[in-house]
Parts: C-alpha cells; sequence; structure tokens
C-alpha cells in the first residue's frame, strides 16, 4: 500500500484498473483518446523534434502516447500507478512493435530517481485525476534537463467546460463513461500556469481542443474553455 500521503487518489486508480483490458479498442471507453492522439502528437511535434530525446509520460495508462512518441523517435519512459493499464500497455507493444519502458512508479518518486534527466515530460489528461496537481507539476519541472520541454493537457473549470466535459461528453454524447470527471477537480490554464510558474516552467504556448458533436471530430483551436494543452520549457542553465 502506499503511504495515505500519496499524490494519488486510489478510487481513480481502481476506475482506470478496472476499464484496462478496453484501453486499444478504438470503440471502448478510450475512443476519444484515439481520436484526439494524432492531433495532440502533431501539435508536440509542431513545437520540437522528438526524434532521439529522452521523455517520459506521467499518467500514461494503455500508451496510447507513449508509443506514438516512441514511433516519432523518442526513448519514452512510460509511468502510472494503476497496474492494469500498465500491463495492457507491456502486451500492446509486445504486438505493435513499439519499445517504451513501463514502470509502475509516482512522478514524484521518479523526480526523486532521475531529476533533471529529461528533455520531455508530458502529462494527458493525467492532472484532473489527482488530488495535488500542483504536486505532480512541480515533479515535472524536476525530471526535465535545463531547457527541456514540458506538456500539460486537462479540463478548464467554468460552467461551460461543465457542459460540454460532463454533461454533454459523458451523459448526452456518452463519448465517456458516467463518472470519469469530476467538476471540481477541473483546472483553469491560470492555476495549471500558476503552479507551472512556481517549477520554473515558461509557459511557450497553449491551445484549445474542441469536439464537434455534428461532423464527430476533433480540432484544436485558440479557445481554452474546455479542454486545453499548455507547453512550458525548464529555462535554458546559464
Ligand atoms: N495520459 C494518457 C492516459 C490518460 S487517463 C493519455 O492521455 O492517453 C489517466 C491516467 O492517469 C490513467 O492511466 C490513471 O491510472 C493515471 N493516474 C491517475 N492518477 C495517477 C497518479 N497519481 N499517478 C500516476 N498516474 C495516475
Amino acid at each position: 500500500m502506499r503511504e495515505p500521503s500519496a499524490n494519488v487518489d486510489i478510487a481513480e486508480i481502481a476506475k482506470f484498473d478496472s476499464l484496462a483490458s478496453r484501453w486499444w479498442d478504438p470503440e471502448g471507453e478510450f475512443r476519444p483518446l484515439h481520436e484526439i492522439n494524432p492531433l495532440r502528437l502533431d501539435w508536440i511535434r509542431q513545437q520540437l523534434d522528438l526524434d532521439g530525446l529522452k521523455a517520459a509520460d506521467i499518467g500514461c495508462g494503455g500508451g496510447i502516447l507513449a508509443e506514438a512518441m516512441a514511433g516519432a523517435g523518442a526513448q519514452v519512459t512510460g509511468i502510472d500507478l494503476a497496474e492494469g493499464p500498465l500491463a495492457v500497455a507491456r502486451l500492446h507493444q509486445m504486438e505493435s512493435g513499439a519499445k517504451v519502458e513501463y514502470r509502475r512508479i509516482s512522478a514524484e518518486e521518479l523526480a526523486e530517481e532521475a531529476a533533471g534527466q529529461f528533455d520531455v515530460v508530458t502529462c494527458l489528461e493525467m492532472l484532473e485525476h489527482v488530488p495535488q496537481p500542483s504536486k505532480t507539476v512541480e515533479a515535472v519541472g524536476a525530471l526535465l534537463r535545463p531547457g527541456g520541454h514540458a506538456f500539460f493537457s486537462t479540463i478548464n473549470r467554468n460552467p461551460k467546460s461543465f457542459l460540454f466535459a460532463i454533461v454533454g461528453a459523458e451523459y448526452v454524447l456518452k463519448l465517456l463513461p458516467s463518472g470519469t470527471h469530476e467538476y471540481q477537480k477541473f483546472i483553469r490554464p491560470s492555476e495549471l500556469d500558476g503552479w507551472a510558474r512556481h517549477a520554473c516552467l515558461e509557459l511557450q504556448s497553449s491551445i484549445g481542443m474542441h469536439y464537434n458533436p455534428l461532423s464527430k471530430e476533433y480540432s484544436l483551436g485558440p479557445n481554452l474553455d474546455v479542454n486545453y494543452l499548455m507547453h512550458f520549457r525548464q529555462p535554458e542553465s546559464e
């Protein structure tokens, strides 16, 4: 058992564990992650060339992003605290041939073990599932070398995001199982930026992710009202 003080919500981990076998089903519960993956990977690759870089993917789940980054040439370590998704990730890479090192370890523990060792750290669709996201952001900052890149994605907190990300996505359109997200855990871009600044990370750019229920397609655009991604950098050392 982890210490009660650890930055993890056991109920969240149980939720992802129970759905693990469905992770790579493109029509299953994780369909939205499959659909947004090319968009978010492209956006990351517009900010930097991943080829040859050492990357950590925090809260990697079944490895959808981790495998894609490995495909783009990065040397990826995927970490998560849920056993089930990690087991599925390891099985999937045997089939796909992707090369990712998967580990069951928290971001904070990895940061103690491997501070300053990564060129890129991604932490997508994960912060809204942890009790103290600021601590995760701090660990991401600690994992990066000077000049390293951090990418986060999460969901904004306002009446529109409640309507779109919970009522719309979980209850009306049923894009996600009901209970996937809790409104109080959503994060405003200003909050994420504040925690990142505290971790010495400098904001480079941000972009919104939108779902069009008519075309059933996702796209990126300037509006950060609901889902959004942010790119930060650790300053270069003197
Ligand atoms: N980042 C992946 C998966 C998102 S789902 C993607 O975008 O494709 C959220 C993941 O975060 C789940 O796999 C869950 O197990 C993991 N997670 C939740 N709390 C965590 C914590 N405290 N530490 C590490 N991983 C966590």
